[in-house]
């Protein structure tokens, strides 16, 4: 009886040990502190085997055996994405996408997380998908069985209508309505309920016109302050968080009243928008690369010459908003709308917010510190207790940004996806 006890004594002692060992440790040439915006040398990120960070400290002159050296490289936590669209390509825009099936974008969703990891984003937040194509993705990934960031999902966007988050492409004769469709308050909340019941994180909603949609003004409103008070109340009930698609001035205003906590695209947004925003802590997300995508590869693409037109009328008024809201100190955090232009392009943004006003270190915080802060996720930042995701580059990302957009290191929750240093 004594030896089982022993022997289970000592079993319990293994299991605990491994439980307790490290999972690993990455040596940094540099780190770039995203809070100080400031650049720290020669550290040492030890992480646990459940991936969390344990430790960053200095690295001492021997390192502890299996640690990743990036002696040379830049570190910087994993980049963040908060307003992706992973199971969509440009391709799929217009009539083309009437084409392309549920299944269908799920596979091309698989693709672009790979895609959109390798790029160093370890974590993206993706507002609206077809049927539940982003949901099986996020699944996929957190099982092991494709790589992939860390997803926050929201299954198809709520709207009204005739509105940009329904389908407007087909006559009536086909009867077809987008299943984010929802009138009223009552049916917009159950329509909440619905996109939670089969695995929403986030709530996306569309409460102006839009650009890429047939027969709708991206400044013109469509949900009613009514319909989104309800929406964002039902939301937070359940705990989730809302993502206003908004363009227009009106809506901009609406959403942040009704308590949304971040307003896409914001490119309408006026002085008094702007204030409200920081008045009520919303974030604005402002998708100022894909201007360029669209008004070069639209047409190409397949988008409707509707669309261009918009884009054409929207596009630079946005990037001015977006200056003028940074200026007022309102919080920004960095979306992209992926999907709208290739995946993998994310950080091509990056030079974008700094050619329009922000410098470096405000463009990185919004895609690390702001981003996670929206989210709700301990990832952003290189610090105990966070997601052990690590991103390397050659050169200083707070002198010239642009280096973001080849990242050759990239560690998600402790596992290595890419090291492109390693290789010789
Ligand atoms: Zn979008």
């Amino acid at each position: 009886m004594r030896k089982v006890l022993v022997a289970l004594f000592f079993s319990f002692l293994i299991v605990a040990v491994s439980q307790a060992a490290p999972g690993g440790a990455v040596r940094c040439g540099k780190l770039v502190d995203v809070r100080a915006g400031r650049l720290l040398e020669n550290q040492l990120i030890s992480f646990d085997a459940d991936g969390t960070i344990t430790s960053v400290a200095p690295a001492g002159s021997s390192l502890p055996s299996g640690t990743i050296d990036l002696a040379k490289a830049t570190c910087l936590p994993g980049l963040i994405d908060v307003h992706t669209h992973i199971t969509g390509d440009p391709s799929h825009s217009g009539y083309a996408g009437l084409g392309i099936s549920v299944p269908r974008s799920a596979v091309t969703g698989a693709k672009n997380a790979r895609l959109t990891l390798m790029a160093g984003f370890t974590t993206v937040r993706n507002v609206g998908a077809a049927g539940y194509s982003d949901v099986a993705v996020r699944d996929g990934i957190n099982a092991g069985e494709i790589p992939g960031p860390r997803m926050f999902v929201s299954g198809p966007p709520l709207g009204i209508t005739g509105g940009h988050c329904d389908d407007n492409l087909l006559p009536a004769e086909y009867h077809h309505v987008a299943e984010g469709v929802a009138d009223g308050p009552w049916a917009a909340r159950a329509k909440v309920r619905e996109v939670i019941k089969y695995g929403a994180d986030v709530i996306k909603i569309c409460a102006s016109g839009g650009v890429l949609s047939k027969g709708d003004q991206p400044g013109t409103p469509q949900y009613t302050l009514e319909e989104m008070t309800a929406i964002a109340e039902e939301a937070h009930k359940l705990g989730r968080k809302v993502a206003a698609h908004a363009h227009g001035t009106q809506s901009i205003k609406d959403a942040i009243r009704a308590g949304i906590d971040s307003i896409e695209h914001s490119s309408l947004i006026d002085d008094e928008g702007i204030a409200l925003a920081k008045q009520h802590g919303t974030y604005l997300v402002f998708d100022i690369y894909n201007d360029d995508y669209i008004l070069q590869m639209g047409e190409k693409a397949g988008m409707l010459p509707e669309s261009i037109e918009k884009e054409k009328k929207i596009g630079r008024l946005q990037r001015e908003n977006f200056r003028k809201a940074f200026k007022a100190g309102a919080k920004i955090a960095f979306g992209t709308d992926s999907g709208v232009y290739p995946h993998g392009d994310n950080a091509k943004q990056f030079g974008k917010m700094v050619e329009w006003g922000m410098k470096p270190i405000d463009a990185i915080q919004a895609a690390t510190i702001n981003a996670a802060d929206l989210i709700g996720v301990k990832a952003g930042a290189i610090e105990a207790g966070n997601f052990a995701d690590i991103i390397a580059v050659d050169g200083n990302p707070l002198e010239n940004v642009p280096v973001l957009e080849n990242v050759k290191f990239v560690l998600k929750g402790g596992a290595v996806a890419r090291n492109d240093f390693a290789a010789k």
